[in-house]
């Protein structure tokens, strides 16, 4: 069972709802921190690390020796990572997607492969629950290879928890498909309602089961409910803003390990997921 937890921006508390679900969640579970860009996790639950892996995507070189300079292969990179010259081959590393269309293409064989280092994923562990998390390297832009190599690692026996990176781009996409539910995380105010309807249409165009945890509920205004009742999007929890919890949060702690009531919260939350996840599967004729 695989949930993403996402928003349609930063700074909503989705950081806060993925690791409180995970620490309520008493089975086994996998922890994923597919925020590559600035995973935060870490920060909060402080988990052993015991492994680094590195991730490496193909990027091209060029044997000039080879080369006969027919551009074949500027002609076939859709994203401008290379330009033929009259006598030599510029690559432009950072523009490389890795898609592999020059090295198939080249008549000489003179693209070779070379390894780039677009970041690490970290294992590690904390209070029972098992988590990775990836961090894309100062520089690099190709954020989709390390959200796939995190994902490589989902344990069909668990529930995996993902933390999807914010916003709606590639990377989002790349930590949403393919799971089983998407948690949606935001806030009732006029730019968390925005960034809501732009994660809907996404979640919409995936065919995946989601709901919505509203978190800092009392600031703002009524949009983000009124939008979730005409979309038939279920409210499954709601934060209230609350000084106790800010001021948990900006402590790095954790909102069920210091009030007790959210334990019971996060729970229901799961069970919640659960019983959505299982009903989708029912409607879809797939086996439980
Ligand atoms: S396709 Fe091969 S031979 Fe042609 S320009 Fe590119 S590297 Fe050179
Ligand atoms: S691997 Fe793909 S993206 Fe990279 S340079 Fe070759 S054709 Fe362009």
């Amino acid at each position: 069972m695989i949930i993403s937890i996402a928003s349609g921006k930063g700074g909503t508390g989705k950081t806060t709802v993925a690791t409180n679900l995970a620490l309520a969640v008493k089975q086994g579970v996998q922890l994923f921190d597919c925020d590559v860009e600035e995973p935060n996790v870490h920060l909060f639950l402080h988990p052993e690390i015991t492994r680094t892996e590195p991730v490496n995507a193909p990027v091209p070189k060029i044997d000039l020796e080879k080369c006969t300079f027919c551009k074949k292969c500027m002609d076939i990179c859709q994203f401008n990572a290379l330009a033929v010259l009259k006598k030599d081959v510029l690559v432009f590393e950072n523009l490389c997607h890795s898609c592999g269309g020059c090295f198939e293409i080249c008549p000489e064989n003179a693209v070779i492969e070379k390894d780039r280092s677009l970041g690490v994923i970290e294992h590690g562990s904390v209070k029972g629950i098992s988590f990775i998390h990836g961090k894309l390297s100062v520089g690099q832009v190709m954020v989709p290879p390390i959200i796939k190599k995190v994902r490589s690692y989902t344990d069909p026996d668990m529930i995996t928890i993902i933390d999807a990176p914010p916003g709606t781009s590639c990377p989002v996409i790349a930590a949403m498909k393919k799971t089983d539910f998407i948690l949606l995380v935001t806030e009732p105010t006029p730019f968390g309602f925005h960034d809501l309807k732009l994660a809907v249409e996404t979640v919409r165009v995936l065919n995946i089961p989601c709901g919505l945890v509203i978190n800092r509920v009392g600031i703002g205004n009524d949009e983000v409910n009124q939008y979730a009742r005409k979309e038939n999007i279920p409210i499954l929890m709601e934060i209230p803003f609350d000084k106790k919890i800010a001021q948990i949060y900006s402590r790095g702690e954790m909102i069920i390990e210091k009030l007790p009531e959210y334990k019971e919260k996060f729970e229901a939350l799961f069970k919640k997921i659960v019983q959505m996840i299982e009903k989708n599967r029912e409607n879809n004729g797939e086996e439980k």
